[in-house]
């Protein structure tokens, strides 16, 4: 069912009802904080480019043209300044008083946590955190930020890689039976700002079986026939106006 009127008192509503709602979110959810989606409108997949982004951010690209990689990744993947938005505010409050289990997200970027989310399962990693592929020391973004060309560990000069899942890769099996366990148990479900295509994140969707499957994404998502309402307004303005609101 598409909602059109009075999106946030909606929402509200539901969440008022629900004690276990479990959040999976996307790209789109930090479009408000300045990073770009991928296939958003103005998302990465727009630009014109030789190499399309799923090329380069993949393992064997990774391999095999590291330096290349690295232009890609510190221009188009890399915002160390964005805050959260309203969005992740949000889904923070609503753990705090009790009602939110888990935010499952695919960004990399840190902004759940920033906001004082605590339950976050980080599907595809995040820019925060980088290890060497030689010796397997810790680094954070700003040994990333600091370097140029390809970063090399200081202590081994093995490639200082960062603890995002590239395409090709897999994900980790702990986080997706979190996941899994997160969302079978959950009496409300939103999914926000992804187009539901990567897998196996998106397909994690089929997992819910309880209470009501919300989606908020500007673009029609393969999912949107299985939820029962759906919203397409900008997430952070329509999370942050239903919490106020509870
Ligand atoms: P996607 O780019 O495929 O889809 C984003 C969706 O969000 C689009 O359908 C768009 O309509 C919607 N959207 C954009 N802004 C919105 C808003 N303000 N309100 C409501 N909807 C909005 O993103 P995806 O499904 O997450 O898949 C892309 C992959 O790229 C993920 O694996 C993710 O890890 C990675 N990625 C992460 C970041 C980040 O960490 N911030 C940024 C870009 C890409």
């Amino acid at each position: 069912m598409e909602n059109e009127k009075n999106g946030a008192a909606l929402l509200r509503d539901l969440i008022r009802e629900a004690n276990r709602i479990v959040f999976l979110g996307g790209a789109g959810v930090s479009t408000e904080s300045g990073i770009p989606d991928f296939r958003g409108s103005g998302g990465l997949y727009t630009e014109r480019a030789t190499i399309p982004p799923e090329v380069i951010l993949s393992h064997t690209y990774f391999l095999n043209h590291t330096e290349e990689f690295y232009r890609f990744y510190r221009e188009k993947m890399l915002f160390p300044d964005a805050k959260p938005n309203a969005a992740h505010k949000a889904l923070a409050e609503l753990e705090r008083r009790g009602k939110l289990t888990a935010v499952l997200t695919q960004n990399i970027d840190g902004l759940h946590q920033a906001a004082g989310s605590k339950r976050v399962i980080e599907l595809h990693g995040s820019v925060l955190r980088n290890h060497c592929v030689g010796c397997g020391r810790s680094y954070p973004l700003s040994f990333i930020l600091g370097s140029s060309g390809v970063p090399l560990c200081p202590a081994c000069g093995g490639v200082v890689k960062p603890d995002v899942v590239l395409y090709e890769e897999p994900l980790s099996e702990n986080d997706l039976c979190d996941a899994e366990r997160a969302i079978r148990s959950a009496d409300l479900l939103i999914v926000g700002g992804t187009s539901l295509t990567v897998n196996p994140a998106a397909g994690l969707v089929l997992w819910f079986s309880g209470g009501k499957f919300v989606i908020i994404n500007r673009d029609p998502t393969p999912y949107d026939g299985m939820a029962n309402f759906v919203f397409r307004e900008p997430i952070g303005k329509l999370l942050g106006e239903a919490v106020e609101a509870l």
